[in-house]
């Protein structure tokens, strides 16, 4: 990585996982949060299962016009990532408790 870490991925709309973005700036994100954890998960009040993969995402989405920043970026749970897709807000379903939540209900 070339420069500071607060520059990258500035204007950049690449589709890019999460190991494609460099530890600084996955740091970056986590500093801003206060930890590496899942907003949504934190909002319901559960506690993100420990197999369950945290991605990172566009809080304004790369096809609205969102770059790859970390000030655009925050953690979330494969499970609430793609239910938040590229929708512009989550469906009804969505916002209901993400797949393992459900799983692991009696
Ligand atoms: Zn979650």
């Amino acid at each position: 990585m070339t420069g500071a870490p607060e520059e990258w991925g500035r204007g950049d709309q690449r589709r890019l996982s999460t190991r494609d973005f460099p530890a600084e700036v996955l740091a970056l994100v986590e500093r801003k949060q206060g930890g590496r954890f899942c907003l949504d998960c934190r909002r319901e009040g559960l506690q993100t299962p420990p197999d369950e993969p945290l991605e990172v995402d566009h809080l304004q989405p790369l096809a609205r016009g969102g770059d790859n920043n970390w000030r655009n970026l925050a953690w979330r749970c494969r499970s609430h990532n793609l239910a938040k897709g590229a929708r512009a807000r989550p469906s009804p379903q969505a916002a209901k408790l993400p797949a393992w939540a459900r799983r692991t209900r009696p």
